[in-house]
């Protein structure tokens, strides 16, 4: 067997670890004999997974006791519709930042459901290059909330701090940058990702709430997507993702036992230092257009001088045991995906890569 080094923007590399226990515990868990995958979730085997999983999001994430952790399905892109569904009331509107095109769709979305408008749009010419400043945001001091992308997964941009939004809570879209490093989650009403870049499968939404958010729900939705349905429960009002929730805990045990997400942040910082230093030291062979301040440390985004030239970059690497590196479709250029559970020695090999390929033009 080899494994590749893997640079997918999502679906992404898991820790081999994570998946060694699941290879290991797959026909028989703890003696039970059978596979976590065909355990009932009201068995007290899924249960200990279960509730090891939303102790671990609490400890790592440091999530206060005004908040509750939600286990769901349907993805992120759910999570577009049930926010404005849960929140936004006869009368309401609310504020969507506009970095990219995850947050386009959220903002759809909440137009679908209710009354919505754009704080700010950080579109120039079909691009989004920059996280607006607190200047560039109009916000609505009446809005239910302000929505934003932490990371913008497609274009390469991140926010360095969280927007000061006053009263007015802040519902993130984290999905690229969860647990990428530790949060002050007092002033997120909501924080949703998807669990399949940083955290674990697809299949699983991990949903961070506030309880007053939840208690002020709208009830005249169905209950499958109300909030206070799955609260209520403890996230199993109906069968969860039982076996994306059991590989979500392998990779939050690995993380706690790595040092938490301090330990995270230093590895991620130095990981992206690594490449934009590679993109910097050769400013004529590529080239990144992200503000300085916004860039990411999730998704490093470049373009060569020619897409002739990027494709030959995304076919060589290969060869080089190096995956995932072309960018997405609606931008082009390459995306070097680096999540949580990327290795520094994939991205110090990538920058050599860089540095051999520039020179032999
Ligand atoms: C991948 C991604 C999504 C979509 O997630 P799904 O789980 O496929 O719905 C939404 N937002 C961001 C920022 C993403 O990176």
């Amino acid at each position: 067997m080899s494994r590749v080094m893997n640079f997918n923007a999502g679906p992404a590399t898991l820790p081999i670890a994570a998946l060694e226990r699941a290879r290991d515990e797959l026909l028989d868990i703890e003696g039970s004999g059978m596979s976590i995958l065909e355990h009932s979730h009201r068995g007290k085997t899924y249960d200990a997974v279960h509730t090891e999983a939303l102790a671990l999001v609490r400890e790592l994430m440091a999530v206060p006791d005004t908040h509750d952790i939600l286990f769901m399905q349907g993805g992120a892109s759910q999570q577009f519709a049930v926010v404005p569904m849960n929140l936004l009331a006869e009368g309401q509107s609310a504020d969507y930042v506009l970095t990219g095109s995850w947050s386009k769709k959220a903002f759809a979305e909440a137009k679908n459901v209710g009354k919505a408008r754009a704080a700010a749009n950080a579109e120039k010419d079909g691009k989004f290059l920059h996280i607006p400043g607190e200047d560039e945001l109009e916000l609505d001091s009446s809005a239910r909330y302000v929505h934003i992308t932490t990371n913008n997964t497609i274009s390469g941009t991140q926010y360095a701090k969280l927007p000061d939004t006053g009263s007015v809570p802040i519902v993130a879209d984290m999905s690229s940058d969860i647990m990428w490093r530790p949060l002050d989650l007092t002033n997120v009403g909501i924080a949703y990702a998807g669990a399949q870049k940083n955290i674990g499968p697809s299949g699983v939404a991990l949903v961070i709430i506030n309880k007053a958010l939840i208690e002020e729900g709208r009830t005249d939705i169905p209950a499958i997507f109300r909030y206070k349905t799955h609260a209520d429960k403890d996230s199993l009002y109906h069968t969860p993702p039982t076996f994306g929730i059991y590989l979500m805990r392998n990779v939050l045990d690995l993380v706690k036992k790595g040092g938490g997400l301090a330990a995270q942040e230093k590895k991620n910082r130095e990981k992206a230092a690594v490449l934009y230093s590679a993109i910097d030291a050769n400013p004529d062979f590529y080239r990144s257009s992200i503000a300085k301040d916004s860039r990411s440390m999730m998704n490093v985004v470049f373009n060569l001088p020619t897409p002739e030239l990027e494709a030959e970059f995304v076919a060589s690497a290969a060869k080089e045991g190096m995956v995932g590196l072309k960018g997405h479709r609606s931008v082009g250029g390459i995306r070097a995906s680096i999540y949580n559970a990327s290795q520094l020695a994939w991205v110090e090999a990538l920058a050599q890569f860089m540095k051999t390929f520039a020179a032999g033009k």
